[in-house]
């Protein structure tokens, strides 16, 4: 078997005149659970229907384990997808829909082969107690469990899976997203998962490929995605709350000014007087003083549960957003004072690149 289970290489695709996907260029490996993630619009499911064979590019090539697969129509690919809105056929039983991509196409006659190969599927998913209901009888997990199971059950080569959580509960979502992943660690094919939530991003991936506007932003483990993103895209699209990203001056010893503060940042690129954007993570805020310190007034407070993100202003900075973990927490007219450490201070040009 090939090293490489999906590869795209320099692949657009243009609708009239819009680029939805501009030379995207991937290579994954055969176990790989890979994530896109982006927001509305900038090319997750475009991809996808790229890979299975929905959508043709206007250039560039695609291989499934070494073939290439752009003239190949969808059920010759062996791509096999699940869908946001599970798309089960109504009239059928779970058992049936199931079968129905054994059957399809001139596909096997052989009861035994398909009743066998079903009941192999439903196990993996655990759905063999529902598989002579209908879909309307089924919970949204349960129907999320036979749209997984009906695209195992080809066997299939590569998964794609567009959003395939989004229409459930957040407590389902938990434990379907933990029975995703025991399913991929235990059959171990690549597979590419859209998403727009980072959270579920963060949770699930090997990889995390950040799009926007059909361009890859970022490619890499949620690490390093998290903790070095490339640039203020990725430094805002991904960690909730998002990263406070503030106009500043770089100053000659590691530092940069942000309004009337001095940080020293691990930046190592000394460009004295040059105006920058610093990145700073309400999470990394430590909520005391140390020696690199933000104060201002607290403006607004909202508990989480567990946290408190507290917004403060200073004389020259508005809309701040910093953690505070229990038993600290501020109420509005406070002054407060939280401190980074250098590692925790990103800083970008003025095209919103990471300076390093
Ligand atoms: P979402 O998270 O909302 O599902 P997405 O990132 O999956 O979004 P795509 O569905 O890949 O986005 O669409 C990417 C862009 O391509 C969008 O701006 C969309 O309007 C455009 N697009 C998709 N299909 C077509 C089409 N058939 N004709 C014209 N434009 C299209």
């Amino acid at each position: 078997m090939v090293d490489a289970a999906i590869e795209f290489h320099s692949v657009s695709k243009v609708y009239g005149d819009f680029v939805a996907i501009n030379n995207f260029d991937l290579t994954m490996t055969q176990r790989e659970f890979l994530v896109l993630l982006g927001p509305s619009g900038c090319g997750k499911s475009t991809i996808l229907k790229l890979l299975a064979g929905i959508e043709d590019p206007t250039s560039g090539e695609i291989f499934v384990n070494g073939t290439l697969v752009n003239y190949l129509l969808p059920r010759d690919r062996n791509v096999a997808m699940v869908f946001q809105n599970y798309a089960l056929y109504p009239h059928m039983t779970v058992a049936q829909n199931i079968a129905y991509p054994l059957k399809s196409r001139g596909g096997t006659r052989n009861r035994v082969v398909i009743a066998e190969k079903t009941m192999q599927v439903a196990k993996l998913v655990e759905i063999t107690d529902q598989l002579e209901k209908r879909p309307a009888a089924l919970s949204g997990g349960q129907r999320q469990r036979a749209a997984l199971a009906r695209a195992l059950v080809r066997d299939p080569e590569v998964f794609v899976m567009d959003e395939p959580l989004s229409n459930l509960d957040a407590q389902l979502r938990d434990s379907m997203r933990y029975h995703l992943m025991e399913l991929h660690q235990r059959i171990g094919k690549a597979t590419i998962y859209v998403t727009h939530d980072q959270h579920e991003a963060m949770t699930m991936a090997d990889r995390i490929v950040v799009l926007n506007k059909g361009s890859v932003q970022q490619v890499g483990t949620p690490i390093e995605v998290f903790n070095s993103p490339i640039n203020t895209f990725v430094a805002g699209f991904v960690g909730h709350p998002r990263m406070n990203l503030v106009p500043g001056k770089s100053l000659d010893n590691n530092s940069v000014q942000v309004g009337e503060f001095s940080l020293e940042t691990n930046c190592k690129s000394n460009l004295k007087d040059t105006p920058v954007i610093v990145g700073l993570r309400p999470t990394d805020a430590k909520p005391e003083a140390g020696s690199n310190n933000i104060s201002g007034k607290v403006t607004a407070c909202e508990f989480t549960g567990t946290d408190t993100i507290v917004t403060i202003s200073t004389p020259t900075l508005d809309g701040l957003r910093f953690r505070q973990i229990d038993p600290v927490s501020s109420v509005e007219g406070d002054t407060v004072t939280f401190s980074y450490s250098p590692e925790h201070v990103h800083v970008f040009n003025q095209d919103g690149q990471r300076i390093v």
